[in-house]
């Protein structure tokens, strides 16, 4: 039986339609031979939604994206657009699309392909094979808390003010996702926070730990102070499956987990939202990087990140973890063939472009399915 999922396609700028380009390729293999059925509707998005719009995401495109299954976006912004007002940058379009759709939850994956595992700055046999998720909140904690600001005392001193705030709710919506993850993977779940000093911690510890044996119990739970977590990401990152954490600590372990794959232009990620009276989740999928306009127009970038995004969104949004893991089969053998954008190129090995870097991987996708 075919089956038929809406996607709102949104490339952005700079090297965002290049990379995206790549995707639209495996979407038309897979309706050919896997019997997969996208009706894609693409918007304009940042700068090229302010240059044909005067503003970064129109109503339409919001309504669009909206109505999908899910949302596939390449990336904002550039140096044209740098001088626009604040409210109506590039990367206003974005905060607004992920505010409207509420994505609540962040994934990224640190994956480390065998044959790149020496891009790593760390040694290969810490980091070859490596395979970790780190779930971020995204929506609460210090960044959103009130009261926030800058306000000055009698004495004549300033004082920078902002809250680390959770409720229930909020850590147990996130945890939930981190859990539903872990069951399709390891089973495994440590839960990141700073119990030992901040109220806030001691909430989100104790809501992961009766969330988890509530409904939750085949999930092995265990908890690490987001210190000692980012000490032991570069120690022996891994011994993790799945690490959920609240904003700011995701947002330095998140990055520093990225490191330890050694390469932008490899990085996917996912920001899920919360699931429907249908069942269904508001999702957008995106590489790590940004625009990269230094590359961009030259065929030069890597779109494996978009790529493996796109995988993301076959198994987490449409339960096509099968297709998704011969999408990623297929880029393991390319890159294990020793083809490379510039960005991951290496010693002996053959630099190919953006195009040609997809073609490798068709040829790749077709003789797998075989
Ligand atoms: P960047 O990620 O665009 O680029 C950093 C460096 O990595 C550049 O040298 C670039 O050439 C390289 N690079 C990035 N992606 C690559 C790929 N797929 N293949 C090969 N090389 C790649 O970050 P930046 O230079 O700090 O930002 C450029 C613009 O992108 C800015 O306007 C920034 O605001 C925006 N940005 C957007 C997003 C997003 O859309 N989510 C994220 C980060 C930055």
């Amino acid at each position: 039986m075919t089956r038929h999922f809406k996607i709102s396609v949104l490339p952005g700028d700079g090297i965002g339609p290049e990379v995206v380009r790549q995707v639209h390729r495996i979407t038309d293999w897979l309706a050919g031979s896997r019997g997969l059925e996208f009706e894609i509707k693409e918007g304009l998005v940042g700068g090229a939604s302010i240059d044909r719009h005067g503003v970064p995401l129109t109503d339409e495109t919001l309504a669009d994206a909206m109505a999908a299954d899910a949302v596939l976006l390449g990336a904002v912004g550039g140096p044209k657009w740098d001088a626009v007002d604040f409210a109506v940058r590039p990367e206003a379009g974005l905060l607004r699309l992920r505010k409207e759709m509420g994505l609540f939850a962040n994934l990224r994956p640190a994956l480390v392909f065998p044959s790149l595992a020496d891009a790593s700055p760390l040694k290969r046999d810490i980091v070859e094979g490596l395979d970790i998720m780190i779930v971020r909140e995204l929506t609460g904690g210090v960044y959103f808390g009130e009261p926030r600001g800058i306000e000055t005392l009698p004495d004549g001193q300033r004082r920078g003010v902002n809250t680390q705030v959770y409720t229930t709710s909020e850590i147990r919506r996130v945890a939930a996702v981190a859990f539903d993850l872990a069951r399709r993977r390891q089973k495994r779940v440590c839960s990141v926070d700073k119990a030992n000093v901040m109220e806030s911690g001691r909430l989100w510890r104790e809501e992961v730990t009766a969330l988890r044996n509530e409904s939750f119990e085949d999930i092995e739970l265990s908890h690490m102070y987001a210190d000692n977590c980012a000490m032991q990401l570069i120690r022996n990152p891994k011994q993790f499956d799945v690490i959920v954490t609240d904003n700011l600590f995701g947002d330095m372990l998140s990055d520093e987990a990225a490191m330890l794959t050694g390469s932008l232009g490899m990085l996917p990620s996912a920001s899920l939202g919360a699931v429907d009276e249908k069942g269904k989740r508001k999702a957008l999928y995106e590489p790590v990087h940004g625009s990269a306009p230094d590359i961009a127009g030259k065929e030069l970038a890597n779109p494996i990140a978009t790529l493996l995004s796109f995988a993301m969104m076959l198994r987490y949004s449409f339960d096509e973890g099968e297709t998704a893991g011969l999408i990623e089969a297929a880029i393991q053998k390319v890159l294990a063939g020793g083809i490379r954008t510039t960005d991951i190129m290496a010693k002996g090995m053959a630099r190919v472009s953006t195009g040609v870097m997809g073609d490798s991987i068709l040829r790749e996708l077709g003789k797998l399915s075989r």
